[in-house]
């Protein structure tokens, strides 16, 4: 099937409602964040689609539109709202909009959906909204699935990649992963030129507001992207997509398989 009959923005009402039901659907979440130097602002939304519609491709799923927008960028791991840029939603604003996103396509006959995270501080906020409106369905059947794809990368992937020690995924923001993972999905949108170390700052594992200046590297970056390579982005695309398609068979039971 052609890459765009995944979408269902490509589908017409009728489509949508011949394959809603029995459809995974997959929400991507990411948001409008700065991501260094070299990496554009919809690093995580647009990693959250192009894995969500390879991860579409494998079970025969649906992909929504993509939330454009994030929860607050932290300083900790994201480099907080102090960059210009990063265009923060209000936790309440996103959990209304997962809520009703969720809801309406529970009224239209989707029974499993996936949350796909593209940015760390979706996550709480994700969960509340998929809470809320597993609430207001009120029926057992519908499921959801709120996941990053960072929860599938596998360890010995992260050792080979980080010799030295992995710095943790909070700080694995405009690092090596995401700049490997946009190598491997979009080189022409990398800034290679612009790649470089970053200010041996490290944000505190604390969170203060306002956030205090100088807790956070210059250049954006809270972890050093060089040493990221196209090669490592592919592998880690396959991993995280076959990762990702293994948790939705885990919860959801194996392609094809009776709704329950
Ligand atoms: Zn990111
Ligand atoms: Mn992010």
């Amino acid at each position: 099937m052609p890459d765009r009959l995944r979408r269902t923005s490509d589908l017409s009402w009728s489509e949508y409602r011949e394959r809603a039901i029995d459809s995974v659907v997959l929400l991507p979440a990411g948001a409008h964040e700065q991501h260094g130097l070299h990496l554009p602002l919809d690093t995580d939304a647009f990693i959250a689609e192009a894995l969500a519609a390879r991860v579409a491709e494998a079970i025969d799923g649906l992909v929504l539109p993509c939330l454009a927008y994030g929860a607050r960028s932290l300083a900790r791991s994201g480099g907080g709202d102090g960059f210009p840029g990063t265009t923060n939603l209000d936790g309440g604003t996103l959990v209304a909009l997962v809520r009703d996103v969720l809801r309406e396509q529970y009224r239209h006959g989707v029974r499993r959906a996936v949350v796909l995270l593209g940015h760390g501080e979706n996550d709480p906020f994700a969960i509340e909204g998929a809470n809320l409106a597993a609430r207001e369905v009120r029926d057992p059947a519908f499921r959801v699935l709120v996941i990053g794809w960072w929860h599938v990368v596998p360890d010995d992937m992260l050792a080979s990649l980080f010799p030295e020690g992995f710095p943790g995924w909070d700080l694995e923001h405009a690092g090596r992963v995401e700049t490997a993972l946009m190598f491997a999905l979009a080189p022409e949108r990398v800034r290679r030129e612009r790649i470089g170390s970053v200010d041996p700052v490290v944000a505190p594992a604390f969170t203060e507001v306002p956030a205090r200046s100088g807790r956070v590297p210059s250049q954006g970056s809270l972890a050093d992207p060089r040493g990221a390579t196209a090669d490592g982005g592919a592998q880690l695309v396959k991993a995280i997509v076959a990762g990702l398609v293994a948790a939705i068979e885990a919860s959801f039971g194996p392609r094809g398989a009776a709704r329950p």
